[in-house]
């Protein structure tokens, strides 16, 4: 039955000032979006907002490696290359494909918790992956995290996910995921973007996360990092989320700006690992799409877009000494419609006719929010808002968290498979 969403504040990265309104849902798309008191319900369920909610569209967190919930806390304050070789590639070693599909669940209920509506993950055993994300009914970008690769045998696996789940309920978008150019050789990453190219598929990558990697790459001296994407053909692909790109130099800001490319800027994690700020402000001011990430629970450590946004803003303004740098609509605009973009969904990320129903319902009736109206709201969403805000999180119509309740996850059955599957890896 179509549903009625009475008396929203609506706001989408389309639009210059929130409008009241009344958004009608039906099968799983946004119907309608009329002025606030113009749309009667009697044919329909209504949800009355009742001019203190509002509809923002859903976050789209662009780059992530959900099951690694069960790593969280692991190695915490080292160096990236510490990190990764001492405390999370021994561990990750010893995933198997239920405590990928565990940790999975785990992640996909605090995205749905802090309004996440749609994610990208690289990682292994993605089939199951893909399995939590259309059981529990969220939206996904999925790739097969691709290291060495020496056979090709990882390659086929995520060609192999794509043939089984890219478009899969409507949700599931299936992506190569080379990991970075210093874990893929160029002649395998050539291989890959041809693969994508002719499977249309996108890719996601990490790109430039710290200062030393495209000197562990050994293509240093060699050629830019900016010629390595055209020469492994990745710069042509269909949707290219490049995660990180802290490392980016500024005068090459202006290559990335693509409509098939996205830079998917994770502040939290490149802060915890000390790996830098990218120069996310410079590159939006040179056309590039910048999308949002909270990259995995052990780098981060929460997977919370909201949190990210914040710090997205804050940084560039402090790191740059202006503070007229990065505006929240901004902020909103790459944690929305530009990650889903960056993933591939064209009918994603704003409450518009036509579009996928994913949105989240804010509760305003909160102190913080005394004097919002429809020209600060994104201010006051960014600045004084969390996503502790949010009374309901909707992926294509179907409400997946409300009032603290997950209504398609059994929360403590999740929750207890986790204790279980977080020590049998961590002992
Ligand atoms: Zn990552």
């Amino acid at each position: 039955m179509p549903r009625l969403y009475r008396d929203v504040l609506v706001w989408d990265a389309s639009r210059t000032r929130a409008e009241r309104s009344d958004v009608l849902v039906a099968r799983g798309k946004i119907a309608s979006v009329c002025p606030s008191g113009s749309r009667s319900g009697y044919d329909c369920c209504v949800y009355e907002g009742r001019g203190n909610t509002a509809m923002l569209p859903g976050f789209v967190n662009a780059h992530g490696h959900a099951a690694m919930t069960l790593l969280r806390g692991l190695g915490e304050d080292l160096p990236l290359m510490d990190w990764l070789e001492k405390r999370i590639w021994p561990v990750e070693n010893k995933l198997d494909a239920d405590l990928v599909y565990t940790g999975s669940r785990l992640a996909i209920m605090e995205m749905l918790s802090t309004g996440t509506t749609c994610f990208a993950d690289m990682y292994f055993f993605m089939d199951r992956v893909a399995d939590a994300a259309l059981e529990a009914g969220i939206r996904c970008g999925l790739s097969r995290g691709i290291v060495n690769d020496n056979d090709g045998a990882k390659l086929e696996e995520n060609l192999k996910l794509a043939r089984d789940y890219n478009g899969a309920g409507g949700l599931v978008k299936v992506q190569l995921g080379p990991h970075a150019p210093y874990t893929v050789s160029m002649d395998r990453m050539t291989a890959i973007a041809d693969a994508a190219l002719e499977n249309d598929l996108g890719v996601q990558l990490h790109w430039l996360e710290t200062s030393s990697e495209w000197g562990t790459s050994g293509f240093e001296g060699k050629m830019s990092p900016e010629e390595y994407l055209v020469k492994t053909g990745l710069i042509d692909v269909k949707s290219l989320a490049l995660g990180h790109g802290v490392w980016i130099d500024k005068k090459y800001a202006p290559f990335y700006a693509r409509q098939n490319v996205a830079i998917v800027h994770n502040p939290k994690s490149n802060l915890k690992l000390g790996s830098g700020v990218a120069p996310v402000a410079h590159m939006i001011s040179s056309g590039v799409s910048v999308a949002l990430g909270t990259d995995g629970a052990a780098s981060n450590n929460r997977l919370d877009m909201w949190d990210e946004m914040r710090f997205a803003v804050l940084l560039q303004k402090g790191v740059n000494c202006d503070p007229t740098l990065l505006s929240p609509q901004e902020a909103l605009r790459m944690s929305t419609v530009a990650g889903a973009r960056a993933l591939g969904f064209t009918q994603t990320g704003l409450i518009k006719e036509e579009y996928d129903a994913d949105f989240i319902l804010v509760d305003l009736d909160r102190p913080h929010y005394a004097g919002l109206n429809e020209e600060n709201l994104p201010g006051y969403i960014v600045y004084a808002g969390s996503s502790c805000d949010i009374r309901a999180t909707a992926v294509a119509g179907e409400i997946l968290y409300e009032n603290g309740g997950f209504t398609a996850i059994d929360r403590d059955g999740v929750m207890a498979a986790a204790l279980l599957a977080r020590k049998k890896l961590i002992s």
